[in-house]
């Protein structure tokens, strides 16, 4: 983002506007917590902002500051066309290509809003007038905190906006440990406590919120883990029934394939989840070192996402899904072998 492209969205700003604020399909801590954060600045800028996300998330992040206000764009579906149909300007955040909303992607392609695009995501693809990429980053919500320093407001950050962002930062980064985590970005977080984010609680508020059941999904998972010892590879599946007979709730899964990465060696972890509704299988790839989970989810499961962490589906059933994924690890040998 230029000087240039600050200035001219600094004057976008200068009068209230219509604006709505989108994060991806199935937003995590990043995607809710960014567009809280944004959403919390440009509503103390005078503005009528109204996030609108493509559906729900989990249970572990309806506790943030203003979270109810979260329109679902799949079960309000005319409220959000609307909305989006009358919008002067359309924050998007946390991805970087449209399909990434689902569903709602035909009516932000068709809006002649001015997009904004702020995401930290690999190959940004070309619909915003004004795009602040940066892959270097750990989170959309550190984005969002420069993004706010950048338009020269760091004084409007208040506790509210510093508990959104300071969520998102944790989540994204598996509380300040992955590579991604730099000095700026702690120097970041100590702001954000200075300004009233609780460390503590929010941490217990995400990570100690277990119910039972997640516990014994968790135990199955693991108990499916698989070693393939050739390739520094570990993977994990849960069929849909497994998740019935755990009571699944969206959310539970999270986390599950950072396990698999943890073995000695692995530098390759993988988690296949049935989904029967959508007949798809939802792919969580996770790496280590310089071995390119974004390419990899690209190239073979209609994904993306990072370098050491994509996501992607597969439209094989999950036995030979997992078939597919072994059959093609001798292709990658060399890099899973460095
Ligand atoms: P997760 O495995 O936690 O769902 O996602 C890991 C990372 O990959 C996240 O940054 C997420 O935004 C991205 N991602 C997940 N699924 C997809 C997908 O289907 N397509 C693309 N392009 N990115 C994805
Ligand atoms: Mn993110």
């Amino acid at each position: 983002m230029t000087k240039n492209d600050i200035s001219e969205i600094n004057s976008l700003l200068s009068k209230p506007k219509q604006i709505v604020i989108v994060p991806h399909k199935n937003p995590d801590g990043d995607a809710v917590g960014s567009t809280l954060g944004l959403f919390h600045y440009l509503k103390q800028k005078g503005h009528n902002a109204t996030i609108i996300a493509p559906n729900d998330y989990p249970i572990f992040l309806k506790w943030m500051p203003g979270e109810d206000t979260i329109i679902k764009h799949d079960t309000d579906t005319e409220k959000s066309n609307a909305l989006i149909e009358n919008a002067d300007i359309i924050f998007t955040l946390d991805f970087n290509a449209l399909h990434r909303t689902g569903n709602m992607e035909s009516v932000l392609a068709t809006s002649t809003a001015i997009k904004i695009m702020i995401d930290h995501h690999q190959q940004p693809d070309d619909y915003a007038q004004y795009a602040y990429s940066d892959v270097a980053m750990c989170s959309t919500c550190e984005m969002i905190y420069h993004f706010i320093e950048m338009m020269g407001n760091v004084d409007a950050i208040n506790a509210e906006i510093s508990t959104c962002l300071y969520t998102g930062i944790m989540t994204d980064t598996g509380s300040f440990r992955f590579r991604s985590t730099t000095s700026t970005t702690h120097r970041v977080i100590a702001n954000l406590i200075d300004k009233g984010a609780k460390n503590a609680e929010i941490h217990n508020n995400v990570y100690d919120t277990n119910s039972y059941n997640r516990l014994q999904l968790l135990g199955r998972a693991l108990n499916n883990l698989t070693l393939v010892k050739k390739f520094n590879t570990a993977y994990i599946t849960l069929s849909q029934e497994e998740l019935n007979s755990f009571d699944f709730k969206k959310g539970d899964t999270e986390g599950i394939v950072n396990y698999a990465l943890s073995l000695q060696d692995v530098v390759f972890a993988v988690i296949f989840i049935e989904h029967k509704k959508e007949n798809i299988i939802k792919i969580s790839l996770r790496s280590k070192g310089s071995f390119d989970v974004n390419t990899f989810a690209r190239t073979h499961f209609n994904g993306g996402g990072h370098t050491n962490a994509a996501g992607g589906r597969s439209e094989l059933d999950l036995k030979n899904t997992v078939d597919k994924f072994i059959s093609i690890l001798p292709n990658h040998s060399n890099d899973l072998n460095k």
